[in-house]
């Protein structure tokens, strides 16, 4: 799995997770793709259930309810290719409660560490069931599809 992300997705996770420290943020991560790369098409944010800051969330099941039911009736490729939460120690890895909480071999792992109210690293996981462990998940930006050079040079 590679995991594609444009950069004004990835900010409105960055944002949550700021916005919520000192507890976790988390929410639903919407995509669609087959085969490696996956496209992320849309965040979701969710209620955390336990906004504690050691490291146990519980991701407000009635809104994955409501975003599948949703994405279903639309007719829509997108799916629920994972999920996000944060770390308020700074660490993007997953932790030892991700790992005991972690069943869902298809979804992603989004975790990005936050230091002091600040995000400083996003990364992705993806649970590998036969090893018990998590395995990163490279993520890219898109490529831009305007050249730098049509910025007009009195604008630049
Ligand atoms: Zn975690």
């Amino acid at each position: 799995m590679i995991l594609q992300i444009d950069a004004k997705l990835t900010k409105q996770m960055v944002d949550a997770a700021e916005v919520a420290f000192p507890a976790e943020a988390c929410g639903l991560v919407i995509g669609r793709g087959k085969g490696q790369l996956i496209r992320v098409t849309r965040v979701v944010p969710a209620g955390n259930l336990l906004a504690t800051t050691d490291d146990r969330f519980e991701l407000d099941p009635a809104v994955r309810i409501a975003v599948e039911k949703e994405l279903r009736d639309s007719g829509t490729k997108d799916r629920i290719i994972g999920h996000y939460h944060s770390h308020t120690d700074g660490t993007a890895d997953p932790s030892a409660t991700d790992r005991a909480m972690a069943h869902e071999p298809e979804l992603a792992w989004l975790i990005i560490g936050v230091l002091d109210g600040q995000a400083i690293q996003t990364l992705a996981h993806r649970l590998d069931e036969k090893r018990g462990q998590f395995r990163p998940v490279p993520i890219r930006t898109p490529k831009a599809k305007i050249a730098l050079a049509t910025v007009p040079e009195d604008q630049a």
